[in-house]
């Protein structure tokens, strides 16, 4: 069964690029302006939605002040989808910028790694380091979707979210860092009357989240600055890279408005990228 598989743009932010990358000095680069985007991913296929990640809170995004335009809740509708019928929400891993609005899917299931969930509960996420990164409230809900038996934790390396969909553990950004691989992936309907130039239909996307905030880490081999483990880190880029070298693979990397360059807008709204349609 052929999948829609969504990118929403809902905000931005510019930020030093001797900030983004880890030990920028050894680069012997300029620091200069990078161009950060804020997505969620958006899975609609015959057995309902899933919703990867869920944003920053409003309140967070202007206490950090990050520009903002959207939250889940509020995009889904443009795309004729119902926020009631968000069965499950995938959490790659517990940064600020990942969980907000959480609250707005009460009746959904939440998926993220058992190791990602032990370590924000735990006193070492309390340090200012890993702390800056996260909301503690948010972090507190994810606790109570546990107590409520709507929190499942992933153990496996892998784990078949549905048949076609699949997370990774990949760790290196945060401790239980997962990716998420679609297979079947075909370009949203209601259509293009023409098709972009060059466009191909259907494959598997890899939706990298924070695994790669930017292209460029895995292109230029550059860690990313904020992380709980180098080597894994390293490691993430390796599997990405061999993954991504699949015929019909499309890589999609978790901040980089690159995304918007190579995969086709949606009809249905400028802020939403369609990951079915790549533009090479
Ligand atoms: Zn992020």
């Amino acid at each position: 069964m052929p999948r829609e598989v969504l990118a929403v743009r809902y905000g931005s932010r510019v930020a030093p690029r001797r900030e983004s990358f880890l030990n920028y000095h050894v680069y012997a680069e300029p620091d200069g302006p990078i161009d950060v985007d804020y997505y969620f991913w958006i899975i609609r296929e015959a057995g309902g939605v899933t919703l990867i990640d869920t944003g920053f809170a409003p309140e967070a995004g202007r206490r950090r002040r990050r520009d903002q335009w959207l939250t889940p809740a509020g995009a889904l509708p443009s795309l004729g989808i119902d926020p009631a019928s968000v069965h499950t929400v995938v959490i790659t891993h517990a940064h600020w910028d990942h969980t907000g609005n959480l609250g707005q899917f009460p009746g959904a299931q939440v998926v993220m790694s058992q190791a990602e969930y032990d370590f924000w509960t735990s006193p070492i996420a309390q340090r200012t380091h890993f702390a800056l990164h996260a909301e503690a409230d948010e972090i507190s809900l994810l606790a109570k979707a546990r107590e409520q038996g709507r929190l499942t934790l992933t153990q496996a390396e892998r784990t078949q979210l549905s048949p076609g969909i699949e997370l990774v553990q990949v760790g290196g950004h945060t401790p239980g860092e997962l990716i998420v691989t679609i297979d079947d992936v075909s370009a949203a309907p209601g259509g293009y009357a023409v098709r972009p130039p060059g466009a191909l239909r259907g494959g598997t996307v890899i939706l990298a989240s924070d695994a790669l905030h930017h292209y460029e880490e895995v292109e230029q081999d550059r860690p990313y600055a904020i992380l709980s483990d180098l080597p894994a880190m390293y490691r993430g880029y390796d599997l990405l890279t061999e993954l991504s070298a699949q015929p019909g693979a499309r890589l999609v990397a978790g901040h980089d408005p690159e995304v918007r360059a190579r995969f086709a807008p949606h009809p249905a709204d400028p802020a939403v990228t369609d990951l079915g349609t790549p533009l090479d």
